[in-house]
């Protein structure tokens, strides 16, 4: 970690006074490794939501309606998660698109597999 005294945000390039955990003019997560944590558990997270949204839609189909919506509900909260990790972790350019689209699909494939579990009771 390096040590300065203050710490320009990377949002807006503000300066902070060091140890600030959000900018004081846009609220912008400063802490570097908070950031990159989010980053990772937003990669996972659209991963496994993509996972759980795929299968809550095949079972949901297949006529598991019940293990289907369980699956899609967990895929609806992971996909969210996955979402707002993805924002406050700052990262950008194509990474960033590709989330965007797993954890959309995910979200997708989720409703899909609760909304069809739902009328196969
Ligand atoms: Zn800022």
């Amino acid at each position: 970690m390096v040590n300065t005294a203050l710490m320009r945000c990377p949002n807006c390039g503000h300066d902070n006074p060091e140890g600030t955990l959000f900018c004081e003019e846009c609220d912008w997560r400063t802490d570097q490794a908070v950031r990159m944590k989010l980053g990772i558990n937003s990669v996972y997270m659209a991963y496994i939501a993509l996972a759980l949204g795929a299968v809550a839609a095949i079972l949901s189909y297949t006529g598991y309606g019940i293990v289907g919506m369980i699956l899609g509900a967990a895929g609806l909260f992971l996909g969210t998660y996955c979402l707002k990790a993805l924002r406050l972790s700052g990262v950008k350019g194509g990474v960033k698109t590709t989330l965007l689209a797993m954890a959309t699909a995910a979200m997708l494939l989720s409703v899909f597999g609760l909304m069809y579990g739902l009328t196969a009771l």
